[in-house]
């Protein structure tokens, strides 16, 4: 364990400490979210980045224990809990309360003798018809993702953007190009799968890679439309995906798995797409500018909805966000995470 880490303008870490495993509860002797194997790891969401394996036991809601199984395979200890519902845990009473990113996300809510501490783990305000919506939950300590916690971030309406991608959809149709989305595969795939149904009676293939976790969520209760699996047909000739629209997953992008689609135009659903600069060197023909995140009015509307005295900002652009909140007369800091790479589900 390190010490703690001092922080500029956090003066008491009584509930919640900073340690090499990633955040820990003292009083509760748990981890949330952990980067490394713990003996007893709560976690907010089934994404890569927030369970990691290896830890002796898990506590985690139904939705990311359906998820978890198939991520972390057999054998692993994982023990549910229902949204809303308290639970003891040494000298602490934690719950875990919708987050709006993915199926089962979750807020996780400690209260201890000085107050209540709430960690977002990844959340997001637009509805999703795929997971429960964000619920705000008052507390004094509120440690939020910050994704995108910059001014630039900021999202169109989903049906806008629905609007564009059969837009797009129905001109490669015309070009007889298959239409190909690069989404991530645990949440943005069955969002944009859930939103399309209503629009389209024409079916989406998707790569083999994404079956899994849809068949989870299926498993899960949460209607999504057929969806048909890009093969290799053999004899199939290659403009028999023309028109078609396909989700793929990064992991696919430039493989040889992207021949049998013929010609295409791609695409890659996420936030990151709403700078232009990324667009221009990640060379999609298009971005669509979707997000399972929180974008920045987001971000405040919900610290100040929480009625925090205290917020740390975590994952992402933490500084900048920590910044503002500081020079906006809130005590604020930022939390470190070990997680370098690319925030998954963006
Ligand atoms: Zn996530
Ligand atoms: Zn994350």
């Amino acid at each position: 364990m390190s010490p703690h880490r001092a922080v500029a303008a956090v003066p008491r870490w009584d509930v919640l400490t900073e340690s090499a495993a990633g955040l820990y509860c003292p009083p509760g002797d748990f981890f949330i979210d952990p980067w490394q194997p713990v003996p007893r790891a709560l976690i907010t969401h089934a994404h890569g980045d927030h369970a990691r394996p290896g830890s002796a036991a898990y506590l985690c809601t139904v939705g990311t224990a359906a998820l978890l199984r198939r991520r972390l395979g057999p054998g692993t200890s994982i023990e549910t809990i229902d949204y809303g519902a308290r639970m003891a845990i040494g000298g602490v009473t934690v719950s875990f309360h919708p987050a709006g990113h993915v199926l089962g996300s979750a807020q996780i809510r400690i209260e201890g003798p000085d107050g209540v501490w709430v960690v977002t783990g990844d959340y997001k305000r637009a509805s999703d018809p795929t997971c429960e919506p964000f619920e705000v939950v008052s507390c004094d300590t509120f440690i939020t993702e910050s994704t995108f916690g910059l001014p630039i971030y900021r999202w169109d309406a989903t049906a806008v953007v629905m609007r564009d991608i059969l837009a797009w959809w129905n001109a490669n149709r015309d070009a007889a190009r298959a239409s190909v989305i690069f989404c991530y595969t645990l949440g943005k795939a069955q969002r944009l799968l859930a939103e399309l149904a209503p629009l389209t009676d024409r079916p989406v293939y998707v790569h083999g890679m994404m079956l899994g976790m849809i068949e989870a969520y299926r498993e899960a209760g949460v209607p999504l439309p057929e969806v048909k699996q890009v093969i290799e047909a053999k004899g199939r000739s290659r403009a028999s995906f023309a028109g078609e629209l396909v989700l793929a997953p990064l992991a696919a992008r430039g493989t040889p798995w992207m021949r049998r689609l013929g010609a295409i135009s791609d695409a890659f659903a996420s936030g990151l797409m709403r700078v232009r600069g990324v667009r221009r060197q990640r060379a999609y023909d298009r971005g669509f500018v979707i997000s399972d995140h929180a974008d920045w009015p987001a971000l405040l509307q919900t610290i100040g909805e929480t009625g925090a005295r205290r917020v740390l900002a975590t994952h992402g652009h933490a500084e900048p966000l920590a910044r503002y909140l500081r020079d906006e007369g809130l005590e604020s800091g930022i939390i470190r995470t070990a997680w370098e790479g690319e925030p998954s589900g963006d």
